[in-house]
């Protein structure tokens, strides 16, 4: 049966691999986003499909579709973009979460709340499993976005409790891919275009901090199964690749791939930047069967050469 799903986020970098894969699947998408970091171009192949409808809103403000199912996804998540306005970051997290609640309490949709390893904080259990309950800093210069995201988990839990609204959370390791913006911000993206246009590579601190990267593609088929789960399983759970690298050997791989003659350059580490990441992912392997396929190399590869061409894409236009 066709299934209408709410994708809020739906024209941001996950959000618009998620309405691709649901709209092959037969779904009716309402994608929506106020374009704060996400942009038409995501989504404009989708817009001639009669299943798909873009709805322009912010979620912070109340809106009442009828639906099955709600993937919660709109908020900032490069650091960049989340710090630039913190306030706005929280409010979207928390006021984001109270709205969705809110329609799938009236229309006993599922929710799924796309949470984080930032509500890890800068972890002293390695790898990072969901009994950890995190180190977060609650003041500091993340905790807009850590704290909201923590803030939202809480209230996807409270309305299971007290509404029995059918809420589930997955907490996401830094994923990559095409359609992340040129301007965001992330390593990868950062790396890459950096690489591309033979400009310095910043490395933040020493490099020997670790993160551990996942391929859109894999992301998206958590995300899917996860919704798709057995009532009685609702998280949270981690999503990520436990394949855990070094921010320099990450650089390195990048400059390899590209062919790139850039220079690796050092900048101050940015406040409360945790030192070290990587997802147990025996939980999902468990409950939702689910395991990243894609190498790191290869999902590179596919990235760099969206990169390629969205660069000369932008040149010609200017
Ligand atoms: P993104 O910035 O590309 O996408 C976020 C989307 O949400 C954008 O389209 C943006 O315009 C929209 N948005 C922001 N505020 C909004 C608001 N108030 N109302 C409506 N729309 C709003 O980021 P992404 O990487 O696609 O991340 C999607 C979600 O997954 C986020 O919630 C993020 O916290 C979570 N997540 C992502 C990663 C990752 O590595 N990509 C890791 C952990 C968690
Ligand atoms: N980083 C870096 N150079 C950049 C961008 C990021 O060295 O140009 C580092 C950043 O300090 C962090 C890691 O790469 O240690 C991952 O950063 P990102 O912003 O991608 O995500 P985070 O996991 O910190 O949210």
């Amino acid at each position: 049966m066709t299934k209408r799903m709410l994708i809020t986020g739906g024209a941001g970098f996950l959000g618009s691999h998620l309405c691709e894969r649901l709209l092959q699947e037969d779904n009716e998408i309402l994608c929506l986003d106020n374009f704060y970091t996400g942009s038409r171009d995501n989504i404009s192949h989708l817009l001639g499909n009669s299943r798909f409808e873009l709805i322009e809103h912010d979620i912070i403000n109340p809106i009442y579709p009828e639906v099955d199912q709600i993937y919660n996804l709109a908020c900032p998540a490069s650091p960049v973009h989340y710090q630039y306005n913190p306030i706005k970051t929280i409010k979207t997290n928390v006021m984001g979460a109270i709205n969705v609640l809110g329609i799938a309490k009236r229309t006993k949709a599922t929710v799924l709340q796309a949470s984080t390893s930032e509500i890890y904080g800068d972890p002293e259990v390695h790898p990072q499993n969901e009994s950890y309950w995190g180190r977060v800093n609650p003041i500091g210069i993340r905790s807009c976005y850590d704290e909201g995201k923590r803030a939202a988990e809480c209230l996807m839990m409270d309305y299971r409790r007290q509404n029995g609204v059918n809420a589930k959370i997955v907490r996401i390791f830094n994923t990559y891919g095409p359609r992340m913006a040129i301007n965001d911000g992330r390593v990868v993206s950062n790396f890459i275009v950096q690489a591309l246009q033979g400009k310095d590579i910043t490395i933040y601190g020493d490099g020997s901090h670790t993160r551990s990267f996942c391929y859109v593609d894999d992301l998206v088929d958590g995300l899917i199964r996860m919704m798709d789960s057995p009532d009685d399983f609702y998280g949270p759970v981690n999503l990520g690749n436990p394949g855990e690298f070094t921010i320099s050997e990450l650089s390195e791989l990048i400059i390899k791939l590209t062919n790139s003659v850039s220079k690796i350059v050092f900048e101050p580490l940015p406040a409360d930047d945790p030192t070290q990441r990587k997802p147990d992912i025996t939980l999902a392997g468990e409950k939702l069967g689910w395991m990243p396929k894609v190498e790191l190399e290869k999902g590179l590869t596919g990235t760099i050469q969206y990169f390629k061409n969205l660069i000369s894409r932008l040149a010609k236009i200017t």
